[in-house]
């Protein structure tokens, strides 16, 4: 595996705000000229259930009927004349701009909208204006707006998903042709995709981002806007339950956990003193109780009643007021009743004059993760609650938590943008031969690994067929049971790669190959990934693949192949991650395959013998190994370890009896050393 391909440089993410820029002010596009979105009034005469729609050219049966009717009944689409919708017509920029103004109630408009195409007193005038003013619909530039130009659809799901806030993307869609989608525009589409925005709208999966969008799509889109979406509050920690925890005396710290627990969703526990405090207590500078607790820093008021469940708890967010300038000695208490390593800790306290203080209490919870609290003012309102939170990095979805939702733990597998399904592990066989190799994946088939990972380049295609053929014959596998990859190497073979596909599918001999990979890139890669998508065609292959691409090699590569690739097999272990890489692959949809996952041959022992991941295996009671395994599953990255040890290859798929906690996962991130161990 030494062939001299330069590794590529990568780049970040910032081209993708080039193309946005580009995209935005390139929209020019087929005019749509004569048709207007009218301003008639038609709210006055709802249909009845089961009555004819209201526009002569929506057929009662369409798939958009119910939708433009919705619509009409709000005044949001009108049709272009009393009876007619042109369902089939594309929207213009202008109706765009003016079915948002009209979803967002019409507001005022105070000053023209400065568009040299935008008459004033026009029916798009105040829409544009509006939409121009809050950057829901941008101009070209050069004081233009493009009144009569057409929308794409993926144009029209960014402009909504501006409208909606921006919210967050879904991290996977099951779009088939996601990948051809403008990187500025991945996000919306992902997040109407995943809202049911999109329902009606795709062909057999297929979205075509560039097509322009037609008046009843439009209609549709708007409908299931309005219908599905909720408000974007944060999901609860991902992975774990939380718990909002709070001492208050004087009901000034209660609103606020209160707050708290609604906008997370989480359950809520009173720290309640077995001697309630008298307001006599609580007066300062008279060495009444109060003042004598917070004197002493080993009184601990006791509590009555305990959380029964604190073991359930991932994240306690805890507030308190300030006494004195610390935390009351309550809360001390209630820090050593419980174990809360491991467990995340989000201090809060009220207080009108101190600034936030945890006062030493953080060494009352040895091994909690502390984030740095807050002061809150009494009286503090839900929506100061509401920013704070939201503004929490760990209550953000991590890209690999929320990846992980594609993967079925329970199936163990993955469902490809191809629409056939993968499963999470699997073995690879580089460096596997004849015998060893035959045996190898037999074992493996037997421990019942269902992914196995070959090359062109590593000369064993052959003996891994004959092992697969062998489990058929012997009834350990039927052949649709088992997902084989293998790859074609630069070169000679990309030269002549309808040559170099079927040697493989020759020499594998087992019907049909479940995905093919290019190795690395190549002068000839787009060549040999055409004649792939021939063979997909001819049902020789399913699914398609590339490995070592990345960022940069990505982005040409990608719009130059019709069918989007559904993995990217690269290296990854612990010491080197990928983070800046992985997130962005499976934002474009497609599933991340790691190689080396245990280091390499040769390479093992550095990562087997670290002691972070040692003392975690212990933890669990498993090895280093399904560790490392288990971490990537948990980043939604496929592992292949190779083995020819069949005790290693069993071991190698029990990673599902565990789980690694999020300070865990914390960890094993934290022993990246951008370190690669091959030169590709
Ligand atoms: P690896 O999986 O990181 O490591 C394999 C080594 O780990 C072997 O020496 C194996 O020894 C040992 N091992 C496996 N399971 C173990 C366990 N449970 N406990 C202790 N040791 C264990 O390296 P790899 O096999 O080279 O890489 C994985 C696969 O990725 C390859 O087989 C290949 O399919 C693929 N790959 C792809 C590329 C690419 O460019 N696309 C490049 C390299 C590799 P035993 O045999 O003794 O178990």
């Amino acid at each position: 595996m030494r062939e001299k391909v330069n590794r590529r440089i990568r780049v970040l993410p910032v081209i993708l705000c080039l193309l946005f820029l580009l995209e935005i002010t390139a929209c020019g596009a087929a005019k749509n000229e004569g048709l207007s979105e009218t301003l008639a009034d038609t709210s006055a005469s709802p249909l009845a259930a089961g009555q004819a729609g209201h526009f002569s050219d929506v057929p009662e049966g369409a798939w958009y009927a119910e939708a433009v009717e919705y619509c009409r009944q709000r005044g949001i689409m009108n049709g272009i004349s009393d009876t007619a919708f042109a369902p089939e017509e594309t929207l213009t920029r202008a109706m765009l701009a003016t079915v948002l103004y009209r979803v967002e109630g019409s507001p005022a408009v105070s000053a023209p909208s400065g568009f040299s195409d935008v008459k004033a007193g026009t029916w798009y005038s105040d829409p544009i204006s509006w939409a121009a003013k809050n950057g829901v619909v941008e101009g070209y530039g050069g004081g233009v707006f493009g009144v009569d130009d057409s929308t794409t659809r993926e144009q029209a799901v960014t402009i909504l998903w501006r409208c909606a806030g921006e919210p967050e993307g879904a991290a996977a869609t099951d779009i088939s042709d996601a990948a051809s989608v403008s990187a500025w525009a991945q996000t919306a589409v992902r997040w109407a995709n995943a809202n049911g925005i999109l329902e009606g709208m795709t062909n057999n999966r297929r979205f075509d981002p560039k097509t322009n969008i037609k008046r009843g799509e439009v209609a549709s889109m708007l409908y299931h806007y309005l219908n599905n979406t909720t408000s974007s509050q944060p999901e609860p920690v991902a992975g774990g339950k939380t718990l909002v925890a709070y001492f208050s005396a004087t009901n000034t710290t209660r609103p606020l956990a209160e707050y708290t627990a609604d906008i997370l969703n989480a359950d809520i526990y009173e720290i309640v003193p077995e001697i309630p405090y008298t307001d006599a207590d609580l007066a300062y500078y008279t060495n009444g109780r109060a003042d004598r607790e917070q004197n002493d820093s080993t009184d601990r008021p006791a509590i009555s009643g305990s959380v029964a469940n604190m073991a359930d708890y991932d994240v306690i967010f805890l507030g308190y007021p300030i006494w004195h300038g610390q935390p009351p000695r309550i809360i001390s208490t209630f820090l050593e009743s419980y174990d809360f390593a491991e467990k995340t800790i989000v201090p809060f306290c009220t207080s009108h004059s101190s600034e936030y203080s945890d006062s030493g209490i953080k060494s009352l919870a040895p091994g909690a993760n502390w984030i740095t609290g807050r002061r809150f003012a009494g009286g503090t309102n839900r929506s100061t609650m509401e920013e704070w939170i939201n503004g929490l990095e760990l209550l953000k979805p991590a890209v690999p938590d929320a990846n992980q939702a594609a993967f079925n733990f329970e199936t163990k597998s993955v469902t490809l943008n191809s629409g056939y399904e993968m499963p999470i592990n699997g073995m690879g066989t580089y460096s596997l031969h004849g015998e060893t190799c035959v045996n190898s994946v037999k074992s493996a088939l037997s421990s019942g690994v269902r992914l196995i990972d070959t090359a062109s380049a590593y000369g064993n295609e052959a003996e891994v067929g004959q092992a697969i053929r062998e489990a058929i014959d012997e009834g350990i596998i039927k052949r649709e049971d088992v997902f084989v990859i293998t790859k074609i190497y630069p070169g000679s073979e990309m030269e002549n790669p309808e040559q170099s596909i079927q040697a493989c599918l020759d020499r594998l001999d087992i019907g049909y190959v479940d995905m093919m990979l290019l190795h690395h890139p190549d002068r000839n890669d787009v060549k040999a990934y055409q004649a792939m998508e021939k063979f997909v065609e001819d049902g020789k292959i399913r699914s398609l693949g590339l490995s070592n691409w990345y960022v940069k090699e990505l982005g040409e590569f990608l719009p130059q192949v019709s069918i989007a690739p559904a993995l990217v097999q690269n290296e990854i272990h612990p010491y080197y991650q990928e983070n800046d890489v992985i997130p962005y692959i499976q934002s474009l949809g497609i599933v991340v395959q790691g190689w080396y996952p245990l280091g390499g041959r040769g390479h093992t022992s550095e990562l087997l013998g670290n002691e972070v991941i040692a003392s975690i295996a212990k933890a669990h009671g498993v090895s280093s190994a399904q560790v490392i395994l288990r971490w990537n599953l948990q980043k939604g990255v496929v592992v292949i370890p190779g083995s020819s040890n069949s005790d290693h290859i069993k071991e190698n798929t029990e990673l599902y009896h565990f789980e690694l906690t999020d300070s865990e996962m914390a960890r094993l991130n934290a022993l990246d050393r951008n370190e690669k161990h091959d030169w590709y």
